[in-house]
């Protein structure tokens, strides 16, 4: 049999998918500059098939342009197909980047960051279910649930490597075949770049296995839910960590306390963005161990913003950093990373003071307790999130006018299509998206 490589040029979208065209390996540098032709409507396809209302119907024409720092290639078993791809940022046919290219999105943010003297440093942390493999009940961390994952870790290990994605950590999770990966962490852009790798890469080598990745946010209305955790830390232009002062409340520098403060007071809106199917708010519901109020808690895994241990003392000046954990993999990271650099942006500007920390759990509190400390419970569905994001002027111009009004339709629309479903028939339509 015959065969010739393909580059798939992808995208990743509102719908959280991967999404694109593939030309054949060998033809692949003469296409660097205009990748591929996109089509406008192809972000209103949402995660089960159907297209939301498109302004611009069958109409227009855009290019996918291939980012080189982000070519993956998967050659996981001789006999099997070469998976290669690149992402690519979205481009007007003048040159001139999609206003709904959710990449620039974090990028305008990141430059907007830059303008402030600061860059940002993150890492994905993912939980995912390995579909395929026994559920014992004795499975969280348990040596043996690593052991009946069989060769996925090591090829997934190595894949990774091979991939510029720098493995750091593997383990069992607490649910029944759930597992989760961390990376060591990069500049901003390229995190969001690795989380997107990372679930194809994790996708491509369980299904080379006989198995099933899948980052969906809850398997069924009971399980333990698919968390992403999004860590991340400010530096100055120079790369000097800049979150630490040892005066401040929690040792919060006051450009981290405003940063951290700006997030935690566009949470509620934020939601929309990082949590983006329906059934993530089966999943940000207290004692889930993800995030249920608009809180910054000290070392606290119940927090929306959490404030992450410093292991060695005396390291606080370059390890102290921050975990969002209220996002969950129906967003794409641009997103997700997006609207917390944007947020965290406001907040700076804003010069807003340090949030209030909680160490106690928000849901035993009183009502007059949560009230002192600003605490709202997080939107309970996602379509509450999407009445915060449309209110939210700053978000809004963040995002600019068309891309925030067409990410309310995309989404208004998923939440339309998953009404008539009852909480474990949307948990199966999700589960066959991611
Ligand atoms: N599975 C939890 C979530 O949905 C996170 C558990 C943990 O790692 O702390 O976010
Ligand atoms: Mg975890």
């Amino acid at each position: 049999m015959r065969r010739e490589e393909l580059v798939m040029i992808c995208t990743s979208d509102i719908a959280g998918q991967l999404r694109g065209k593939a030309v054949p390996a060998r033809d692949f540098e003469k296409r660097r500059g205009t990748g591929v032709g996109w089509t406008p409507t192809n972000i209103m396809i949402t995660a089960h098939g159907p297209i939301a209302p498109s302004p611009w119907g069958s109409r227009e024409d855009l290019y996918l342009r291939p980012v080189p720092t982000t070519a993956v290639r998967l050659s996981i078993a001789p006999e099997g197909p070469v998976e290669s791809f690149v992402l690519s940022k979205i481009m007007r046919l003048d040159g001139t980047p999609w206003e709904c290219c959710l990449r620039s999105f974090l990028e305008r943010g990141l430059t907007a960051l830059e303008a402030e003297g600061l860059r940002m440093i993150a890492s994905f942390e993912h939980e995912f279910a390995l579909q395929g493999i026994e559920e014992r009940p004795n499975s969280p961390y348990n040596f043996d649930a690593f052991r009946r994952q069989g060769l996925f870790a090591e090829v997934f290990t190595a894949a990774m490597r091979e991939n510029g994605l720098e493995p750091d950590t593997f383990m069992p999770e607490y649910g029944p075949s759930q597992y989760e990966v961390t990376m060591r962490h990069a500049p901003a852009l390229a995190a969001a770049d690795r989380a997107i790798m990372l679930r194809e890469v994790a996708r491509s080598v369980a299904h080379r296995l006989g198995l099933q990745a899948t980052f969906t946010p809850l398997l069924r209305p009971d399980a333990v839910g698919n968390g992403v955790h999004v860590h991340f830390s400010l530096t100055d232009l120079a790369g000097r960590p800049v979150n630490h002062a040892a005066e401040g409340p929690a040792g919060l520098s006051p450009v981290a306390a405003a940063f951290l403060e700006g997030i935690r007071r566009k949470l509620p809106a934020l939601c929309a963005l990082t949590a983006a199917a329906t059934i993530s708010y089966l999943r940000l519901v207290p004692h889930r161990w993800s995030a249920s109020y608009t809180n910054v808690g000290l070392r606290d895994r119940e927090a929306a913003v959490r404030i992450c241990p410093v292991f060695r003392p005396g390291t606080e000046e370059t390890a102290l950093h921050f975990e969002y954990r209220a996002a969950d993999a129906a967003a794409s990271p641009y997103l997700v990373l997006g609207g917390l650099v944007w947020a965290g942006l406001w907040g700076l500007r804003q010069k807003l003071e340090a949030p209030p920390l909680t160490t106690a759990d928000p849901e035993q509190m009183s009502e007059q307790e949560r009230t002192a400390l600003d605490l709202r419970r997080l939107p309970g569905s996602l379509a509450d999130a999407l009445s915060e994001l449309e209110a939210d002027a700053d978000l809004k111009a963040a995002m600019g006018e068309i891309l925030h009004g067409v990410y309310l339709t995309h989404k208004r629309f998923e939440e339309e299509l998953m009404a008539p479903l009852d909480p474990a028939e949307q948990c199966a339509r999700y589960l066959l998206a991611y």
